[in-house]
């Protein structure tokens, strides 16, 4: 018995001083100390011992069981304090690998905005932008659309509030085309005029997947001495080729708009049939793109210019719907509406 409790002794104590992690040490404390531990069942056995020999095994056994749970102990702060010095010289690093930064882009139609102005900048039109909040004489009377005339159902206008203002009702609308912008540089008398305005134009539309509320227009102006539709055409060229290809062309319908004459409703071949017809252009191979004319001499007398000696152009179309198209976006609403998934994929 005596060299038992010394053997147990001897080999735990080796095995505590190897220890790495307090789980080995607990390991180690039942090994020894549980239910079953080597040390707990030793007394069992001391019944069937002399009791002369007792006196020598019973401080013997003590003293071994006091040994070894100091040692554990001991062991125990140990293992502790090597962890803590372990965690002072980790490095924290806050920046996983995993954790990519996500890069944003501009919104499709800020893109096609800048692709569209650096173009017509080559030209040498330079922007102006009128505002959203506009008085009726640019939006309308300028524009040969006078108060009263049939011609304004044409546009469903959102007019603003103005009681408590001292404003005729009625004066103060949202704009509903960018063609305010033209009226307001002749009315300044400076030619000639080569302007262009990419903004938004509201109108009061039952909203579907093709109408909105909120929309965007591209327009350019150009006034001077013999301007003529030849200029007319040769933009229309200029801007569908460089957005749809090469191949695209354009082609001129006989259109009314109140402020040009004669005004021009301009087809584009369509690009996905080559003029064979299909689901994009409705079968007709042409689908409308923009409408243009050259400047009404009433807007001339209007805005205090000789309409004998200058003549003018002016040319739009609606970037959202070429937009639609050219990525085949099935809602106009998209544009609008902060979807992800749809940001994500333009
Ligand atoms: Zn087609």
């Amino acid at each position: 018995m005596e060299e038992k409790i010394s053997q147990i002794q001897k080999d735990y104590l080796e095995k505590i001083q190897k220890t790495k992690s307090l789980k080995e040490l607990d390991e180690i404390f039942l090994a020894l100390f549980g239910k079953n531990g080597q040390i707990t069942l030793i007394p069992k056995g001391f019944s069937r011992i002399a009791k002369e020999e007792l006196k020598t095994l019973a401080p013997l056994f003590i003293a071994a069981k006091n040994d070894l749970e100091k040692a554990i102990e001991k062991r125990r702060k140990e293992v502790r304090e090597e962890s803590y010095k372990a965690l002072e010289s980790e490095k924290l690093s806050l920046q996983g690998d995993a954790l990519e930064p996500r890069k944003g882009h501009l919104h499709l139609a800020t893109q096609f905005k800048q692709e569209i102005i650096e173009l017509f900048e080559k030209l040498g039109f330079y922007q102006f932008d009128a505002p959203h909040v506009e008085w009726d004489k640019y939006n309308f009377e300028y524009l040969n659309i006078p108060r009263d005339h049939p011609s304004r159902d044409m546009w469903d206008t959102l007019y603003v509030d103005t009681s408590g203002l001292e404003v005729e009702p009625g004066q103060m609308l949202l704009r509903t085309h960018t063609s305010n912008f033209w009226p307001r540089l002749m009315e300044k008398g400076k030619t000639p005029i080569r302007a262009m305005s990419f903004d938004r134009c509201f109108r009061y539309e039952a909203i579907d997947a093709r109408h909105s509320h909120t929309f965007n227009q591209f327009e350019v102006a150009v006034v001077g001495e013999k301007i003529t539709m030849a200029n007319l055409k040769f933009l229309s060229d200029y801007l569908l080729k460089a957005i749809l290809g090469k191949e695209a062309k354009s082609r001129f319908r006989p259109k009314y708009y109140p402020f040009v004459e004669p005004g021009v409703g301009i087809d584009c071949l369509c690009v996905f049939c080559h003029g064979r017809g299909c689901k994009i252009c409705s079968g007709t191979g042409w689908f409308e793109i923009a409408g243009a004319g050259m400047i009404h001499p009433n807007v001339f007398k209007s805005t205090g210019l000789d309409p004998k000696k200058y003549t003018g152009l002016a040319w739009g179309f609606g970037p959202d719907r070429m937009l639609m198209i050219k990525h085949e976006i099935e809602d106009i609403r998209y544009f609008l509406e902060g979807d992800l998934k749809f940001l994500q994929e333009h």
